[in-house]
């Protein structure tokens, strides 16, 4: 299959196209630079070098057209995902993160239905972000499901950098199902979105340093500079994740294997975890960083208490998708090793 992936240079990116690759399946990606190009036909020099690896500037997602060219220039296009949007919390105005992520989002969609007809389906890496309500993630009494919609509104988006993150993911999700169920777009494929929560993972991307780590490891790596050993900080109340490589196969069953994934939004996850767990994993696994790394006797990080958190049904979507997600633990040792290759 003939896949367009975004934002190629991506943590989450970065195993779908190492997941697609090994299948045998052909992948035009996107970057921001060609300095970024270069690293990842570097990492599979021979799929590049047979074409089955094709790598394309498109440096700003936030411009209407930025998809236009190298949705034209790549005939054949079967599915797209597209996972380029920005998650950080480095920002001076909400608009960095809305703009690229809901004018990113139309850009491709209106790039493919202009000139694409070959494109079945469109996959957009959504969150969880999109589906979490604010005032109920500390209410037991609350189960968040794959028709639950996060109803943050534009004046929301001052209140906190993580409010203006989930907005953007919000808007962008509801821009992509508005337009695929608008007949004046001329949309002929369908539209899945892939929602998980806290993604957590090795690393397989070019990393130029640890201080550039992915936002969503960025505890790990804390925990592994020695940041926890007087306190272990709240993880917040949003205390469900996943592993990386499951995100990956749910993106690649969704848009390549499952035929009845389309229309739907899935919610990935494997469950709970916290932040002290994650502490209790590492000292376990790695003893030869005891030092560095919380003791027994380290307080916080615990998951809230049943009474205070959300509960949620992600039924629906495991059916579907049929993944056998994995342990936390076997994520967080996986994580660390990686992370030790990059000096942690
Ligand atoms: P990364 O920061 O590693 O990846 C983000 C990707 O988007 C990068 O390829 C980045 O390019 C690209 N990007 C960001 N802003 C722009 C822009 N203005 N123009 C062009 N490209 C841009 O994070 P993740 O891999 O975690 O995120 C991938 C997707 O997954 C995002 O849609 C995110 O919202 C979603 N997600 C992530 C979760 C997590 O916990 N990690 C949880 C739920 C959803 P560059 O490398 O050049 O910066």
């Amino acid at each position: 299959t003939k896949v367009l992936l975004t934002g190629g240079s991506g943590f989450i990116a970065a195993h779908i196209l190492e997941q697609l690759l090994a299948k045998g399946h052909s992948v035009v990606t996107t970057v921001r630079s060609e300095e970024k190009a270069a690293k990842i036909r570097e990492a599979y020099p021979s799929q590049a070098a047979a074409g089955d690896l094709i790598t394309a500037i498109v440096p700003d997602i936030a411009q209407p057209n930025a998809f236009d060219e190298v949705v034209a220039q790549n005939p054949g296009l079967e599915v797209v995902l597209h996972t380029a949007s920005p998650f950080h919390f480095k920002f001076n105005d909400p608009k960095e993160l809305l703009d690229p992520a809901v004018v990113g989002t139309t850009s491709i969609l209106r790039a493919v239905a202009a000139s694409a007809p070959t494109v079945r389906r469109v996959v957009v890496t959504s969150s969880f972000a999109a589906i979490v309500d604010e005032a109920h993630v500390k209410d037991a009494s609350h189960t968040f499901s794959e028709r639950s919609w996060n109803p943050v509104t534009l004046t929301d988006v001052h209140r906190a950098p993580a409010t203006a993150y989930r907005a953007s993911k919000t808007f962008a999700e509801r821009a992509a199902w508005d337009f695929v169920q608008d007949p004046a777009t001329g949309a002929k494929f369908d539209l899945v979105t892939i929602n998980p929560p806290m993604v957590f993972g090795p690393v397989v991307h070019y990393l130029a340093s640890l201080d550039a780590i992915n936002t969503s490891n960025e505890r790990v790596v804390d925990c592994l500079r020695g940041k926890w050993r007087d306190e272990v900080p709240s993880g917040g109340p949003v205390a469900i994740w996943v592993d990386v490589r499951d995100v990956a196969e749910a993106h690649i069953k969704a848009g390549l294997e499952i035929p009845e994934a389309g229309g739907k939004r899935l919610f990935v996850t494997a469950g709970l975890f916290s932040n002290a767990e994650l502490g209790r994993i590492a000292r376990k696994n790695f003893p030869e960083d005891a030092e560095r790394l919380p003791t027994e006797e380290t307080k916080g990080g615990e998951l809230p208490a049943e009474g205070e958190r959300f509960r949620f049904d992600n039924s629906e979507t495991n059916k579907l998708l049929g993944i056998k997600y994995r342990s936390f633990e076997e994520c967080v040792v996986d994580t660390i090793k990686s992370l030790k290759k990059h000096g942690a």
